[in-house]
């Protein structure tokens, strides 16, 4: 998800003024406590690696079961630093679906190796596995890359099916590394995000279900072996003392101050997330007739993020919806193999389900702020105008 644009979407409607994403409302309910946090970051001063971070990262470890979480300076940031643990590099190919946000293009880029796109289930938007196989079987018939890693994406906070990438990758001797940038809260077959595959990226981008006040990722393990590594990374390479890089690294950092809120929005997400996930059933119960709401894996539990389904004729009720003060956004109109940047890497044959979903596709407001009257609303005008 980018831009802050999207964040301050919001319309005037009958039931009042509709966000896509409340982060005001948010604000107001947490405000004295954030303060306070801050205010103890400005006492002590530890600005880089105050205690914060390292108490971040025992409730985020805590509450998903991961061996390990490390706090990053961003979801890209998260992304790389495993992706240097694993030594993926030039002439490797990476997995990844081409209907996500740049950054998991980018953070194969940045090592060196080559994304190699592929399809999704047209269903629940995230990565099929069979189309992952054929891709596997096409690069290893080429003989030109040497295929590495899987990047599954939780798109819009649905779990992806790790079981059946698990066998794949084992199969093929890949890694898995989830990108759950949009799923922090997400749940599959009873366990959460960050522990669903041997390495988990989030982020906590100010738009993301729990975001800072400014960027902010993290990287979860299921290995307590990667953390000294991934922590090592984080800061530059450097050894404990910090002094002498032993790897390469970079400065991946998160920064205390987006530690102290975190935290106290911490404290509130179980019950925002109750909420997203009341308004998204109601969505769906709503939408099932006449649209085709995001499907999960049986098992599954979105994040709930962002709400997506996909409607035959998305740009005139995206527009009717628009003029009746329900904002909405779509996520992605230009998958990423059709982006300049990443063109290169366009498969021959296309991506069939990527392309018709992106022409389909929209997000509604999704935040724990919306009263049941301005979902009742929402749900009555995009009837209207996909009827
Ligand atoms: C937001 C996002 C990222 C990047 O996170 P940043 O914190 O903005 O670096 C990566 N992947 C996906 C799927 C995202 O939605």
């Amino acid at each position: 998800m980018n831009g802050v644009a999207n964040i301050s979407l919001a319309a005037e409607s009958r039931q009042g003024r509709i966000s896509f994403i409340d982060l005001v409302a948010q604000q107001r309910r947490i405000r004295p406590a954030v303060e306070r946090r801050l205010q103890a970051v400005l006492d002590h001063g530890k600005y880089i690696a105050g205690p914060e971070i390292e108490e971040l990262e025992e409730m985020l470890s805590a509450r998903t079961g991961a061996a390990g979480a490390i706090a990053c300076a961003s979801g890209t940031a998260a992304l790389i630093i495993p992706l240097f643990a694993l030594d993926v590099k030039q002439g490797d190919a990476v997995f990844i679906p081409s209907f996500t946000y740049n950054a998991t293009a980018n953070a194969v880029l940045v090592t060196g190796a080559t994304p190699v796109f592929v399809d999704i289930d047209p269903a629940t938007f995230n990565i099929d596995s069979g189309d992952l196989k054929a891709k596997i079987a096409e690069v290893r018939a080429s003989g030109e890359l040497n295929p590495r890693c899987v990047i599954p994406v939780d798109m819009f906070g649905s779990p992806a099916d790790y079981a059946a990438i698990a066998t794949i990758a084992s199969d093929e001797g890949l890694s898995v590394l989830s990108d759950g940038a949009q799923s922090f809260g997400g749940v599959l077959n009873n366990r959460i995000v960050g522990n669903l595959a041997p390495a988990t990226s989030t982020s906590f981008f100010p738009g993301k279900a729990l975001g800072a006040y400014g960027d902010a990722g993290a990287v979860f393990t299921q290995d307590v072996r990667d953390i000294e590594e991934w922590m090592s990374i984080r800061w530059h390479g450097t050894d404990n003392e910090r002094k002498t890089s032993v790897r390469v690294g970079f400065n991946g950092r998160m920064d205390t101050f987006q530690a102290a809120v975190l935290l106290e929005k911490l404290k509130i997400f179980d019950d925002e997330l109750a909420v997203r996930r009341q308004i998204a059933q109601t969505y769906d119960s709503r939408f099932a007739g006449f649209a085709r709401p995001q499907r999960h894996l049986p098992g599954a539990q979105s994040g709930c993020a962002y709400y997506s389904m996909c409607v035959d004729d998305r740009d005139a009720v995206v527009a009717q919806a628009k003029k009746m003060g329900v904002p909405t956004a779509i996520y992605y109109t230009t998958p990423l193999h059709k982006m300049p940047a990443f063109a290169e890497f366009a498969p021959e044959g296309g991506l069939p389900a990527t392309d018709a979903v992106s022409g389909e596709i929209f997000a509604l407001p999704m935040h724990p702020y919306l009263t049941p009257d301005q979902v009742d609303y929402i749900c009555d005008v995009v009837e209207a105008a996909a009827s």
